[in-house]
């Protein structure tokens, strides 16, 4: 029997759900401070417990990985945490493809991608000398928002950059990557891709909650003339979204660019769920500042199916047990392989 398999943060309870309403087994690396945590949930079959996640590269997370035919499940939490090469080592299958996460955490990359799927991005700023427009200064990899700033000017930048490396929060040799700030409303929009159906389906749309870039906003401007502070884009949680009606049809458009686009660049392509980030201005035009290719944790609103996937399956649907049923679909036609790297 297959089981699906993957580590105690992010999204692992929603995806290990679906897994089990899928009969599917369910295991979870499990860091032993989290364990008491994750000992409350019963459709959790098995804990492997270790120290930190890096663990599971070692021979004895591998072999019980590959003892119970495991199909791992990659998030934010394993891109956060391991190197591209770490991750692209695992020797147990990955669902989607571990290739392209590389893609997502160097920011190079990801812009090659980005524009190859023809999305709108906002201008890179190459040199801080060069900022005249408002910019958020990024740090490289899936930080969560965490130590990003805005700047108005290169002084700005350097203050705030200074003040960052004093606190601690960013080191002195870190490349940061600067991009015009777009303004408007933020949409994350969710995707699924099955390599066996070769087709793209619109699973939802979230917003983000970031501290404390939300919270400057409830203070009057007085008092943030004041302050200081470098606020912070730092994700405390999520809220669901729809769209108008009118604008489905180009975020499809947007989903097969980007299958399309991946197909290209980084065999076997962008296989699994995604998900492309973004804001809409006054025109309703997007203009899209990132991706994940893979869950994203904003898919946890939807653990009892979201509006758009109520509309495409009769039954409740989330991307957790979306993923479940990609996997046994595809073991029970021996296309494993296709569905994994
Ligand atoms: P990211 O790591 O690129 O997803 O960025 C984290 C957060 O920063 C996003 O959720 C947005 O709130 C904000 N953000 C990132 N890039 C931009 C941009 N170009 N314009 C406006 N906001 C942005």
């Amino acid at each position: 029997m297959i089981s699906v398999a993957t580590l105690g943060s992010h999204c692992s309870l929603q995806v290990l759900k679906g897994a089990k309403d899928e009969g599917l087994k369910t295991i979870l690396v499990c860091e032993k401070k989290r364990e008491k945590l994750y000992r409350r949930f019963s459709f959790i079959d098995e804990l492997i417990l270790v120290n930190s996640f890096s663990e599971i590269l070692e021979q004895r997370c591998q072999s019980t990985l590959e003892k119970n035919n495991a199909v791992m499940i990659p998030h934010g939490t394993l891109i956060a945490q391991m190197t591209s090469e770490q991750i692209e080592s695992i020797k147990t299958p990955i669902f989607g493809n571990k290739w392209i996460l590389r893609w997502e955490s160097d920011r190079e990359m990801k812009e090659k991608l980005m524009r190859e799927a023809n999305l709108p991005v906002p201008r890179p700023v190459t040199n801080p000398k060069d900022i005249n427009n408002l910019v958020i200064v990024k740090r490289q990899g899936a930080a969560g928002g965490k130590g990003y700033f805005m700047a108005a000017n290169e002084q700005d930048y350097d203050k705030k950059r200074n003040q960052l490396i004093s606190d601690g929060i960013i080191s002195e040799d870190e490349t940061l990557y600067i991009q015009e700030y777009a303004a408007g409303v933020l949409a994350y929009l969710q995707f699924f891709y099955s390599p066996l159906k070769e087709e793209v389906e619109f699973f939802g749309v979230d917003q983000r909650h970031e501290s404390d870039i939300e919270g400057l906003a409830r203070i009057p401007s007085e008092q943030q003339l004041k302050s200081d502070k470098v606020p912070s884009f730092n994700v405390i949680g999520n809220s669901p979204l729809v769209l108008r009606e009118s604008l489905l049809d180009e975020v499809y458009r947007m989903g097969e660019n980007f299958v399309e686009a991946s197909k290209k660049l980084v065999a076997p392509g962008m296989n699994g769920p995604f998900c492309i980030e973004g804001v809409y201005d006054e025109n309703a035009k997007f203009t899209s500042f990132e991706f994940s290719a893979r869950i994203v944790a904003g898919t946890n609103i939807y653990m009892d199916g979201s509006p758009y996937y109520s509309l495409l399956f009769n039954e409740q649907m989330s991307m957790g047990k979306r993923i479940a049923r990609e996997i046994k679909i595809a073991d029970a036609s021996n296309q494993l392989d296709i569905v994994t790297t």
